[in-house]
């Protein structure tokens, strides 16, 4: 559904609206705002609100930095939260970033998405479906309402309480995501203690992406007000399950699916495995976007249903990529590499470039993996062309920087800046000791 700038002004009048905040997401994934009165609605609708670019990551310099937020009209919804007492209520608006020249903003991650949306039509399809399975955890807060390490209960897959003890906070943040307009597939409590998963209904690759931010700020705002702490951290606890965010993609023409195709043995048109080849083919370029932390890369090793693999398979769970049963317009291609703390447009058009490209090469996927990869040795992991992901942010980078497709699906502003952050990031955790450290080497050496 999309509104016209007079509709919004009918609901902020009709619901006591007081405040918009006008939304963004910066180079490194993180959900910006400015929250404006209502008086200065006109100012927000006509594109004249206006913020310091040099203030944000990977933006701009500082000689350069006068930059407008144009509201996208279809995004406006009310925060179903209460205020306790700071004024009427708030609304929200997802905003693209124009430059004061008033054009697009080449360091804006939802301009890098909607330009391969665009490259995506011109190929002839007309949307990018994305569903995605966020996790998170739970921890408690301290007395001071600061964050602990402490979990929230001994729960595990599909649990029930009293070993579930999030229930009611989960049951809160669909009632919430309902109200905002999102449809709720399921909800559950996750493998690992303290860990849970809410899924959505999947929609067009840019909504998908506002759905995650919107979706993030949901979570950890009902978590807090019920006296528990929400991350989207990929491993906080050594040794137990992370967090991660599996992609389920599809290509739609006019027809319908692209990815279906009846007479194929697997069910899978030419379309749908080209696309994979391209996955395949990127996939270690794409990890430093799908993967952008330090911890990322803790969550992806063997053992913890978290792929290590570039692979995929029609039945089997452990490979980066898995087919899902469903058939019809539910045909689909399942990543499971990305986690949480992905930006959501740039690691959705790295991906979506990919795919593309290899529709375009025309690339063939390797053969579908039908064992437990975990258990195959190196030798026969080589034999059948089985590679392994990147281990740490610094390789993924590198693999990022090497990659031309996955660089131009960013564009070089974002490419320039995200490299450069992450070495800096890569760099002041490599001069960190840690205690695994001196617990294996102070007495050994
Ligand atoms: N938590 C697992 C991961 O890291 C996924 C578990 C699951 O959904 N089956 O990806
Ligand atoms: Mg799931
Ligand atoms: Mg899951
Ligand atoms: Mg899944």
């Amino acid at each position: 559904k999309t509104f016209t700038k007079e509709e919004i002004k009918q609901i902020v009048a009709d619901e006591n609206v007081e405040f918009i905040r006008v939304t963004f997401t910066d180079v490194l994934g993180a959900i910006k705002n400015v929250e404006v009165p209502t008086s200065q609605l006109d100012k927000v609708l006509d594109n004249d609100l206006m913020f310091d670019g040099s203030s944000i990551e990977g933006f701009v310099r500082i000689n350069e930095s006068d930059m407008y937020l144009y509201p996208d009209l279809s995004t406006f919804m009310i925060f179903p939260w209460a205020t306790d007492g700071h004024g009427g209520k708030v609304a929200r608006l997802i905003a693209d970033i124009y430059t004061a020249d008033r054009e697009p903003f080449a360091g804006d991650p939802r301009h890098a998405l909607r330009t391969v949306l665009t490259e995506a039509r011109e190929a002839g399809f007309t949307s990018f479906n994305v569903g995605t399975e966020p996790e998170f955890f739970l921890f408690k807060l301290d007395e001071k309402g600061n964050p602990t390490t402490e979990l929230n209960d001994k729960g595990g897959y599909f649990d029930l309480a009293p070993l579930d003890m999030g229930e009611n906070v989960r049951r809160e943040i669909v009632l919430t995501l309902e109200k905002m307009g999102f449809e709720i597939e399921a909800a559950h409590h996750e493998v690992a203690e303290g860990q849970h998963e809410v899924d959505f209904k999947y929609a067009s690759a840019l909504e998908a992406a506002d759905n995650i931010q919107t979706f993030k700020l949901v979570v950890k705002t009902i978590a807090r007000k019920n006296g528990y702490f929400a991350t989207f951290m990929p491993k906080p606890v050594a040794g137990i399950n992370g967090s991660g965010m599996h992609t389920n993609m599809s290509l739609f023409t006019k027809e319908g699916n692209a990815f279906e195709d009846v007479s194929d043995e697997m069910g899978l048109s030419k379309a749908a495995y080209n696309f994979l080849g391209g996955v395949l083919e990127h996939a270690t370029a794409f990890t430093a976007l799908a993967n952008p932390t330090v911890n990322s890369y803790k969550r992806l090793t063997p053992g913890f249903e978290a792929p290590v693999y570039v692979a995929w398979s029609a039945s089997n769970r452990s490979p980066m990529v898995r087919v899902p049963a469903s058939r019809g317009q539910s045909t689909r291609l399942e990543l499971r590499s990305v986690d949480p703390t992905a930006n959501p447009y740039t690691s959705l058009a790295a991906i979506l470039a990919s795919g593309l490209d290899g529709i375009k090469r025309e690339l063939e996927p390797l053969a579908s993996v039908d064992k437990n990869i975990y258990l195959m040795d190196e030798i026969e992991r080589e034999r059948a062309g089985i590679t392994d992901l990147p281990d740490t942010l610094l390789a993924a980078v590198r693999e990022l920087a090497a990659d031309d497709v996955v660089r131009a699906a960013i564009g070089e502003h974002i490419a320039d800046k995200f490299i450069e952050a992450k070495k800096i990031e890569y760099t002041s955790y490599r001069q960190y000791v840690s205690q695994w450290e001196t617990d294996s080497y102070l007495e050994k050496y």
